[in-house]
């Protein structure tokens, strides 16, 4: 295998607030072990159009701190095919990258595995989505700062839940995962919690909200997660409101305040670390991984893997999360 010299780097599928962080490693690192480095802008859509931007260390000054993504991030659809994916492999070749880390999510990795089995390109991922829900790593990046995000949105949302008696229906993101449902519920003592891994009843949030009336509670927040069985936000909203007519409700979606702003100490912490990681896996000749980090140390995850599962929701704290609201 010929010595990797030029690596590319790209941010795709949803953005998330450290992905900057991410990519000043990878360049810098590259930078540090004489490698070049080219950004690529706009996913999988700049691999297709050459739109190719080549780094050095200044480019990357000062984005630590910035949300979002400065290589711009994209949908690609048209990548799911493999003579498409051809096309992007030959504009690799022409412009001389022999290797390339993509940051994004199990999506995105999909296509970085496909571009290995194809054409034995080196590849290597960095999980970077809100959500939290990718195998082979504690944390992804963004999801502490979503969070943080989210609980200052809520807390706020509570102020006003007191003052007028009223049950707010706060939705959060996360696709099919409950993590950021779960933490946020947690973090600002939400009275109940509907998350996409626990079965969720409608009547029994009902008894539940009725039981904290008894119980002299004259407001709440309902955390409801984005994947949630029973329904969006507004949907359970008007459910409970059938069965308690009574209720002064609200909704509030969160939205996507929670993928923007400025990243967490724990962000930038993670993202330069795993950043740094990709750049040694390569070069180290592994390829077809995903860098995370368990434990506080650096593990590479097969891609097959990291794709087929998803990091799993500590049962435990939904019994906490019950326990607290009460
Ligand atoms: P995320 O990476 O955040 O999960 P997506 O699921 O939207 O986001 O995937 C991002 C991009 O990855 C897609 O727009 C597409 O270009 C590429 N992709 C997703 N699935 C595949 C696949 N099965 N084969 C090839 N490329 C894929």
């Amino acid at each position: 295998m010929s010595p990797i010299r030029k690596i590319g780097v790209l941010t795709s599928g949803g953005d998330a607030p450290g992905m900057n962080a991410a990519i000043r490693a990878v360049v810098r690192v590259g930078i540090y072990h004489n490698l070049e480095v080219i950004g690529i802008k706009r996913g999988y859509t700049g691999l297709l159009e050459k739109d190719f931007l080549p780094m050095q260390n200044h480019s990357v000054s000062k984005i630590i701190s910035l949300g979002g993504t400065i290589l711009k991030s994209s949908r690609c659809p048209q990548f799911c095919e493999s003579e498409v994916r051809k096309v992007a492999y030959h504009n690799m070749l022409e412009a001389g990258i022999d290797a390339l880390a993509v940051i994004g999510g199990d999506g995105s990795f999909r296509g970085a595995h496909a571009l290995h089995q194809e054409f034995g390109l080196p590849v290597v991922g960095i999980p970077g989505t809100i959500d939290n829900d990718i195998y082979g790593t504690d944390f992804t990046i963004g999801y502490d700062t979503a969070i943080n995000t989210a609980i200052s949105a809520i807390d706020k949302i509570r102020d006003t839940a007191d003052s007028h008696n009223i049950i707010f229906f706060v939705e959060v993101m996360g696709r099919d995962a409950g993590f950021i449902g779960l933490s946020t519920s947690i973090a600002t003592g939400a009275e109940a919690t509907l998350i996409p891994e626990v079965e969720s009843d409608i009547q029994a949030l009902c008894d539940y909200l009725e039981y904290g009336r008894r119980k002299n509670k004259t407001s709440g927040i309902v955390i409801v997660a984005e994947g949630c069985r029973v329904g969006s936000a507004t949907e359970v909203a008007a459910k409970v409101k059938e069965i308690l007519p009574a209720y002064e409700t609200r909704v509030t979606t969160l939205g996507h305040i929670q993928r923007g702003g400025s990243p967490s100490c724990s962000d930038r912490v993670l993202a330069s670390v795993l950043g740094y990681g990709a750049v040694v896996a390569l070069l180290d000749g592994l390829s077809d991984v995903m860098v995370g980090e368990i434990n506080g140390e650096i593990v590479h995850t097969p891609f097959v893997k990291a794709i087929a599962n998803h990091n799993a929701l500590n049962r435990n704290w939904v019994k906490i999360a019950k326990i607290l609201s009460m």
